[in-house]
């Protein structure tokens, strides 16, 4: 049978919107013109509450929020939680598609700027709406977010208070009490207390389809809901308890839901058809559900899973269980559903709440064209079409044919007014240029800081083509390699490395290791050297025994990691709990490659402020944690480049908020001041916490990449997901063993190191120049108007240091006794000339 047969023969209640439609058509007329009056007479009218404002005042959501039942608050909030990542993994990355020449198509995805949802009153008020719907639009980044749900007698005029209490738990804040066709209206031209939203979501009775059908255009709506339905598609295998009890559950949403069992085993229909009855006579709704039972339901038994797939694919199916043998091989072949269940232990009721997956689902057989509730349904993709002269050249001639074949002249004109003929254009292609620097002249260390660099690569540089004779082959355009579009256009990290007397630029320990450990770390290599045919130790637990042992704490090696560098630490942090669709927060100015690792992973980067004198304060710190909700917060303690060692109480109250991991970044930890704690104390009580460390700084050990973690050790098993395998080299493991030995040694510079920097505190106040308190290897030194001609005026005297930080201001790593006499003398002379040049303060 053709699919169009079988689903003229399968049963499915048919919907009359017409009638509904002509009914709504003056309501939202008369809502159009005379705006919130309008909306105040229909919900007096229909809902028997008359209410001065649609809004529902922050008091009535406070209460609702306080009053809610703790079961349903954690169910919701659980709910909330499983949810919000499945959209997250849905946001769709943009794409770059290079045409060739200088000519390339951006997709970005844009959210709409507000969106409405519609959530229904009825009988039973259902707060998982609110959750499926206004999660989505959350996670696409639409700035506002407006609910409506009809007000009810039993709730004192106002929303049902589950669904008020629904969007105080995410955040709404924007509540009106208005239902039917008026709220959609309201949402669609707006009023004096609801402005217009670019799209209204969510389901509703037969009036609120209706007046989406009527409104489609002046506002954006989601699919039209209809009665909801299941197919179960069956096998032997199948236990008749479970698809009765699913065709049960499904029946009472309503009389028209539809049920189609769709099974090879005519045994396994009678066996259904005999746990229906029990479950049916018990059913709470039995009414309700015998009329759907009864209505348009159906079983049909077909001769294999072939020919079951090709009818649940003729019925599209809002939900589509799949109770057979190999039902995961099936569902993968599943062409039309709106959501797909697989196997005995993922029913739709657990589809409707808990899944994670959305609820808002295609029925009445547009799963065919349609998906359900996502997070596209509130983003726009906008092309973003760039061309340079010689691209636009090369496609010149196509214009002129096409312009020409749709006698469009002023098309070709406006093509041809750019490239005209025999311009000499036509044949070259841009050069792609990386950078913006010249080709071939690329500097070791790119004179950049961190960030964001200059947007487009090189597009619309047009010169000469590199000619034949030149390279003696033809070449082909070439726009560069196909990036991802969130690369493209980065500059990479480069601290300048640069060749002059006093390097005090990278936080580097100024003391070589002592002679003594040059010899123990030369025997470990050589020790390792004659075995290098094997991979090492993948691991690493020698190595990790002995950095618990550094740590104390109580740590055991299986809550010790290690990697080369803390930056290969923080990577795999961001691989395993970041990633596309997650996001991390850090408060800044702090270490620039948080920001650049996440975005190497994917990871959206939310950026919070300092405090002025650079430290946290507790609460808003918390607030920010619980606004963005982020995957992962980074504390960088003592921060670089600022210094600021935080207190263990903002630690403890940022682990005690974050819904995800919390990576205390301590590469200096061991230069704090006395008294300033470590989150390696917080470890016992936050399995989330996840503190980093570095043999870069104390150990003076930044040639040999070493950087380790201390965390759960579930957290460590996570991180093994994504590691290299052998990441770690044995040249690097006895290194860093040679080195541990030695500590003691090592970490008695650190001393004369944090002396030096205070002293250097001190020497700059006393300059009448500001610098920041610090715990770490560095003061951040300022403010300057001009502070590039500070740093400039320090490098020409042959002292390097780092322009990083807020504007204005400098940092300086602390070297040696010899180091800092020299940068003093050359700061105390560039100071004088930079306030004789009147530049100063
Ligand atoms: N974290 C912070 C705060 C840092 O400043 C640095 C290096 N400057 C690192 C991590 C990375 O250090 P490494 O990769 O050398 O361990």
């Amino acid at each position: 049978m053709s699919r169009e047969k079988l689903a003229g023969v399968l049963p499915r209640a048919a919907l009359d919107t017409g009638v509904a439609l002509e009914q709504i058509r003056p309501v939202c007329e008369d809502v159009r013109d005379r705006g919130a009056a309008a909306v105040r007479e229909y919900t007096a009218r229909f809902d028997g509450a008359d209410l001065p404002s649609s809004r529902v005042p922050a008091r009535v959501l406070a209460e609702a929020r306080a009053g809610l039942d703790p079961r349903l608050r954690a169910a919701l909030e659980e709910m909330a939680r499983r949810v919000r990542p499945v959209h997250e993994a849905q946001r769709p990355a943009g794409h770059v598609t290079s045409i060739g020449g200088g000519a390339r198509v951006t997709e970005r995805y844009v959210p709409v700027d507000r969106a409405g949802v519609y959530v229904p009153g009825g009988l039973v008020p259902l707060p998982s709406s609110v959750i499926m719907n206004v999660i989505p639009a959350q996670v696409a980044g639409v700035r506002q977010i407006a609910v409506t749900s009809p007000p009810r007698p039993d709730s004192g005029g106002m929303p049902a208070p589950a669904i008020l209490a629904a969007c105080a738990l995410l955040g709404i804040d924007e509540v009106h009490a208005v239902g039917g066709a008026q709220a959609v209206a309201m949402f669609a031209y707006g009023t004096a207390d609801c402005a217009p939203v670019d799209v209204v979501t969510g389901p509703g009775n037969a009036y609120v389809t209706a007046a989406k059908r009527l409104l489609v255009g002046t506002v954006g709506v989601d699919a039209e809901a209809g009665p909801t339905e299941i197919a179960i598609i069956a096998d032997h295998t199948a236990d008749p308890r479970f698809l009765a009890a699913d065709l049960v559950a499904q029946a009472e949403h309503g009389p028209l839901a539809a049920c189609l069992l769709i099974t090879t085993d005519p045994g396994l229909a009678e066996r259904t058809e005999a746990e229906l009855r029990p479950q049916v006579a018990s059913a709470r709704h039995r009414h309700t559900v015998l009329a759907a039972l009864a209505g348009q339901s159906a079983c049909v038994l077909v001769d294999d899973t072939e020919a079951a797939l090709a009818v649940s694919d003729a019925w599209a199916p809002e939900h589509l269980e799949i109770q057979a043998d190999d039902a995961d091989r099936l569902a993968a072949r599943v062409r039309n559903a709106g959501a797909v269940f697989v196997g005995p232990y993922a029913p739709v009721s657990l589809g409707d709440y808990l899944a994670g997956s959305n609820h808002v689902l295609p029925t009445g057989g547009t799963a065919r064209h349609t998906a359900g509730l996502s997070v596209l349904t509130f983003l726009r993709g906008i092309h973003v079409v760039e061309c340079s002269a010689a691209a636009l050249a090369v496609a010149a001639p196509h214009i002129d044919a096409l312009g020409a074949a749709e006698d469009l002249a002023a098309h070709v004109a406006a093509v041809r007014i750019r490239v005209p003929h025999g311009a000499g254009l036509g044949e070259q292609a841009a050069p792609w240029n990386p950078q913006r620097w010249p080709r071939g002249t690329t500097p070791r260390n790119p004179p950049v800081t961190q960030g964001p660099a200059p947007s487009s690569p090189g597009l619309g540089r047009v010169g000469p083509a590199p000619s034949s004779a030149d390279t003696g082959t033809r070449r082909r355009p070439w726009d560069g390699p196909p990036i991802r579009p969130d690369l493209a256009g980065r500059s990479p990290y480069g601290a300048p490395q640069l060749d002059v007397p006093v390097r005090l630029n990278t936080n580097e320990n100024p003391y070589p290791p002592p002679a003594a450990l040059v010899r123990q770390i030369t025997d470990a290599v050589a020790g390792v050297a004659g075995s290098l045919n094997r991979y090492p130790d993948r691991d690493a637990m020698a190595l990790r025994a002995e950095l618990a042992a550094y740590l104390g704490h109580g740590l055991t090696p299986r809550q010790v990691w290690a990697a080369n560098g803390s930056n290969e630490i923080i990577q795999q942090l961001l691989q395993v709990f970041g990633g596309p669709g997650r996001a991390a927060l850090g408060f800044e100015p702090s270490y620039a490659m948080h920001p650049l690792i996440a975005r190497a992973t994917g990871t959206r980067w939310i950026s919070g402020a300092r405090d002025a004198d650079f430290g946290l304060d507790t609460g808003r710190t918390v607030r920010a944690v619980r606004e963005h909700r982020p995957d992962l917060v980074f504390l960088t303690s003592p921060n670089n480049p600022t210094g600021t060692a935080l207190p263990l109480a903002v630690i403890e109250a940022v682990c005690g908020a974050a819904p995800g991991m919390v990576v205390v970044d301590e590469a200096y930890a061991e230069f704090a001041r006395e008294g300033s704690g470590t989150a390696l104390a917080l470890l016992p009580r936050f399995p989330r916490l996840v503190v980093t460390r570095t043999m870069s700084k104390a150990f003076a050990l930044a040639g040999a990449r070493v950087g380790y973690l201390a965390a759960d050790p579930a957290v460590i098993d996570a991180l093994l997901l994504v590691r290299l395998p052998y990441h770690l080299s044995a040249q690097t493991q006895a290194t860093a063993r040679a080195a541990l030995a030695h500590a003691g040694t090592l970490l008695a510079t650190v001393a004369d190191l944090r002396a030096e920097r205070d002293g250097l505190v001190g020497w700059l106040r006393g300059r009448g120049l500001a610098a920041a308190d610090s715990d770490a290897n560095f003061v951040l030194f300022g403010e300057f108007g001009d502070s590039h001609a500070v740093w400039q005026g320090l490098l020409d005297r042959g002292v390097l240091v780092r322009e990083v930080g807020p504007p204005g201001w400098l940092r300086v790593s602390i070297g040696t006794p010899a180091e800092m006499a020299a940068f003093r003398a050359a700061l105390t002379e560039v100071l004088g000339t930079y306030m004789a040049a009147g530049d100063g303060e």
